[in-house]
């Protein structure tokens, strides 16, 4: 086939595929120009799935007479004129592309007047052009109505889902700018049914008590960290309050809600260690910085954005929440001091007791504690527990420089293959450091010489096999540290169906007190189970 240049309606409806890409695009763009409108009340209604009707209702700037026509034009925006403005944009608009994608795949008709004009103006706007404009009586604000979305665009029609999913799209998409933009009210209609008010009072609080609930609300923890131009605030959930998804983890970057895995993976790694595996936090999260210090223009839905110093954010938003965390539990936590490499510290919290003082009443099954403690009945997990008082012990040794170690008489000799031979090459010093001691004897051959002073026992070599291995996919220092602490509390802590004495099992608690984060192993599993008080009286037809 030759070379042509495509007839004007086959580039418009490819442009529009980018941008419109379901009918909760439609609501989000036309959402992001109320806002950008400056306007206090949205509402937004959407019928048969957003495919028979969306209207966006907004109370802001409207648009004056004599730019109307200009507003359906591609590439027509008064939100930036050069170059310089888009390096800080501060809109959330800026292309000049939403409202001729979204004619370009419907029928639109908008109402709007502003402040200045005596009369609003009505405009019909068919397969892109503006087909009927009248004089209509308007409040200040604008009204924009879509009809038959992709009508004109079967292609599109055939990968939309159910109803039920697209109009969870619409909502999530309401949600997220109702949450985004507290201080002004949204209203959203779904079929006729008011799925969602909110009151518009700039309290973040009151609109996650509306879309969540405010029994949600009040376990969250709030959260507002400045450190020079950047701001991090919103809520975060207890280490208590997990999902099994990443789907409740929300962020956003001066007000715009984004998918951004530099925010997801700093806000995972704080929480590293307080949850387990595969479970993820619940999080609302906006970060703000000057707009110069990012690039908003890498998406053509404006769902992802560019950080200049990406690193910085990751560092600052990592930081601050795990700081927010371990202030609320009032835990002392380990973490690498900026500027040195490998040592630890203790933050100055460490003395406050996370749990109550525990009474220890007996053993269950020779695994389990059974304690009382000030509201009800604990079980903890003996195995659990002293795995989390002996990995906070061998970490805090390493961080004094201070790992007590025994020789072996024996030493014990170890054959490994080329890649944990390399692990072992790479790391070895670090091992050393934490009282492992591998010296070469020979090709992929090392003599196993010391062992950290707490690993009792015998079987060492599965152990080292075992922490070797699990070096494999860790880089960063302080994980790899963590990595090796592990192994090592896993090896050395009684086990489950070890007999314990009466004052074994008090020494185990009382450390178990000190940890700081008593409540979970550092496999991030539970060491306690609690019975409350309450219940205990529930069960037993007590409560009233
Ligand atoms: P952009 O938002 O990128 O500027 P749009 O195509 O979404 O592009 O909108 C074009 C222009 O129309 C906007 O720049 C704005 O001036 C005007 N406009 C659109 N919607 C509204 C609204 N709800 N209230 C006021 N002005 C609006
Ligand atoms: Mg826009």
């Amino acid at each position: 086939m030759p070379i042509k240049v495509l007839p004007q309606e086959v580039i418009a409806k490819i442009a529009a595929g980018e941008i419109v890409e379901r009918p909760a695009s439609v609501v989000k763009e036309l959402i992001e120009n109320s806002l950008d409108a400056c306007a206090t009340e949205v509402l937004v209604e959407a019928q048969g799935s957003g495919l028979k009707l969306i209207r966006v209702s907004d109370n802001g700037s409207g648009i004056p007479k004599s730019q109307i026509n200009l507003a359906f034009e591609r590439y027509a925006t008064s939100k930036i004129s050069t170059l310089d403005d888009l390096q800080r944009i501060v809109t959330l608009g800026f292309r000049g592309e939403a409202l001729p994608s979204i004619a370009a795949v419907s029928q639109v008709e908008m109402v709007t007047k502003t402040e200045e004009d005596d009369t609003g103006t009505f405009v019909l706007v068919e397969n892109g052009a503006i087909i009927k404009k009248e004089t209509r009586s308007y409040r200040r604000g604008t009204s924009v109505t879509v009809r038959h979305l992709f009508r004109n665009f079967p292609a599109r029609l055939k990968f939309l889902k159910s109803a039920a999913t697209e109009n969870g799209h619409i909502a999530d998409t309401v949600y997220h700018y109702a949450l985004a933009f507290p201080e002004v009210k949204f209203r959203l209609l779904l079929e006729g049914h008011e799925v969602l008010s909110t009151p518009g009072n700039g309290e973040l609080q009151d609109v996650l008590s509306i879309i969540y609930s405010s029994d949600f609300v009040k376990q969250m923890i709030e959260i507002r960290e400045k450190q020079g131009s950047l701001l991090i605030s919103g809520f975060l959930s207890p280490p208590s309050l997990s999902r099994s998804t990443r789907s409740h983890m929300d962020f956003f970057v001066n007000r715009r809600w984004v998918h951004s895995n530099i925010l997801t993976r700093a806000t995972e790694e704080a929480y590293h260690g307080w949850l387990m595996s595969e479970r993820y936090p619940i999080v609302i999260l906006n970060l703000s910085l000057p707009p110069q210090e990012m690039d908003v223009n890498v998406h053509p839905a404006k769902a992802e954005v560019k950080f200049h110093d990406s690193h910085a954010i990751f560092t600052f938003v990592r930081h601050s929440v795990r700081r927010r965390l371990e202030t609320v539990s009032g835990a002392k936590m380990l973490y690498i001091q900026p500027g040195s490499s490998t040592r630890y510290l203790l933050t100055s919290q460490n003395d406050m007791p996370g749990i109550h003082i525990l009474r220890v009443i007996g053993q269950l099954a020779n695994t389990y504690i059974i304690a009382e403690g000030v509201n009800g009945l604990f079980l903890i997990d003996q195995h659990a527990a002293h795995e989390r008082v002996l990995f906070e012990r061998i970490l805090e040794q390493h961080s004094r420089q201070k790992v007590e170690i025994q020789g072996l008489l024996e030493p014990v000799c170890l054959e490994l293959d080329s890649k944990h031979d390399q692990l072992v090459k790479a790391h070895g010093k670090l091992l050393e450091q934490f009282g492992i001691k591998l010296e070469p004897f020979g090709i992929r051959v090392y003599l196993l010489r010391a062992v950290p002073a707490m690993m009792k026992g015998t079987s060492f070599i599965e152990t080292v096999h075992n922490l070797i291995e699990s070096l494999e996919s860790e880089t960063g220092l302080e994980r790899l540290a963590e990595r090796i602490a592990l192994a090592i509390a896993c090896h050395s802590a009684v086990k489950a169906g070890d007999n314990l004495s009466f004052e074994e099992m008090i020494g185990l608690i009382r450390q178990l007190e000190r940890t700081s984060q008593p409540q979970t192993c550092p496999h991030g599993r539970p060491t306690m189970v609690h019975l409350s008080s309450h219940e205990l009286e529930k069960e037993f037809g007590r409560a009233g």
